[in-house]
């Protein structure tokens, strides 16, 4: 039977009970969502400073709304690129101290685009082995051949480096999102430094929340160091979208060659209007990020108290490593049951055996949903004795 691996390959799935399905998920305020009519508190939500559901925002974005079209019409070099989108590239550049800018409809897109089209030559692609699954994909698209390093591991990335040929590009994370934790920065960049290797840093999870202003790995490291930076808007910008921030050669071949910023209809006009204002408030608000600082602390001071299985994470992305895929679903189903939302993370999207709650913490959490995330928690995991 023609296109017989659908049927074997979704039943091996339900087998394992890792079927993945979608839900109708209707946003309340960003802190709570309903689904099916039932109130939840979310905890799974990478909007980790409340932007997407501001008052701020959302006035602005009804400001914005008379002066931009809500669609672009067309492909960037066609005629999609926009004052909106020029203004957005050009904050984004001036602020991060890097000579362009280029615009993206997904942080997915702005990785593929960008490990594809530069390594299109062959060379040799070293990833760190919790890369993101777009970086990954535009390595296996690209001609270079691809070497994963151990998670964070340099010593092992130093000795690929060595052995490395041709065109060397290191890829890694600012925040690796399943995991919360952070690339060795400073580490990686003089490694990159000492063997002629080009550094290509997502920082999907850091940009917004991190380093001065909340502009991430880019303020961490200047542009000899971190050539490569992308940042999506999808989370802590609290739009959606996504961004490289390049050397002027590497912008300019990119707009000849990267086929997913050619063939791809520009983001919209007012989204970008609506995503710089964004930018704006975040830098005018910086008791966002602290209040962030303060609900993660909070949360991992009581799960400590708790013996939770915390990771090594101080970021807004605090996991907690059950193992079991099918466990990891019961206590999802659990804090369900108790009016909390946290998604359980199982393979393939993680190794097997590390199957975990992928709880986040947002700035728009209050001490008391923290509470009652931890005490549900507690009684899920049977430490409320
Ligand atoms: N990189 C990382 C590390 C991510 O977590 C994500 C989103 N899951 C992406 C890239 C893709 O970004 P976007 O959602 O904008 O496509």
């Amino acid at each position: 039977m023609a296109f017989e691996f659908i049927v074997s390959e979704l039943a091996a799935r339900r087998a394992a009970s890792l079927l993945r399905q979608r839900q109708i998920i209707e946003q309340v305020d960003g802190r709570t969502l309903l689904v099916d009519g039932q109130p939840y508190l979310n905890f799974s939500s990478n909007d980790y400073l409340g932007m997407a559901h501001s008052d701020d925002l959302k006035l602005a974005a009804a400001q914005a709304a008379p002066d931009w079209a809500a669609g672009s019409g067309a492909s960037p070099l066609v005629t999609g690129h926009s004052q909106a989108h020029a203004k957005l590239e050009a904050h984004l550049a001036e602020h991060l101290g890097r000579e362009r800018v280029l615009l993206f409809n997904s942080g997915f897109a702005a990785n593929q685009a960008l490990i594809q089209t530069l390594m299109s030559h062959g060379g040799h692609i070293l990833a760190d082995k919790l890369s993101h699954a777009s970086m990954l994909d535009g390595a296996l698209a690209s001609k270079a051949k691809l070497q994963r390093f151990r998670h964070n591991d340099m010593c092992h990335l130093a000795g690929l480096l060595a052995s490395a040929a041709g065109d060397k590009l290191v890829i890694s994370e600012g925040v690796f999102s399943m995991d919360g934790d952070a690339a060795p920065l400073l580490d990686i960049s003089a490694l990159c430094q000492q063997h002629q290797a080009m550094l290509y840093i997502d920082d999907a999870h850091g940009f917004g929340v991190n380093g001065d202003l909340g502009l991430g790995a880019g303020s961490m490291l200047e542009p000899a160091q971190l050539p490569l930076l992308m940042a999506t808007f999808g989370k802590a910008i609290g739009t959606s979208g996504a961004f490289l921030a390049v050397p002027e050669d590497i912008y300019a071949y990119l707009v000849n060659f990267a086929r997913h910023y050619i063939y791809s209809t520009a983001m919209s006009p007012l989204l970008a209007a609506i995503t710089l204002t964004s930018l704006k408030l975040l830098q005018k608000q910086p008791w966002r990020r602290e209040k962030l600082k303060e609900n993660i602390q909070l949360f991992r001071e009581k799960a400590r108290q708790l013996a939770l299985p915390l990771m090594d994470s101080q970021t807004a992305i605090q996991p907690l490593l059950i193992g079991d895929a099918q466990q990891s679903l019961t206590l999802c189903q659990k804090l369900k049951a108790q009016g909390i939302w946290v998604t359980a993370i199982r393979p393939p999207t993680v190794p097997q055996g590390s199957s975990r709650l992928r709880v986040t913490i947002c700035a728009s959490h209050t001490k008391a949903d923290i509470t009652a995330l931890l005490d549900a928690l507690a009684r899920g995991m049977g430490n409320d004795a």
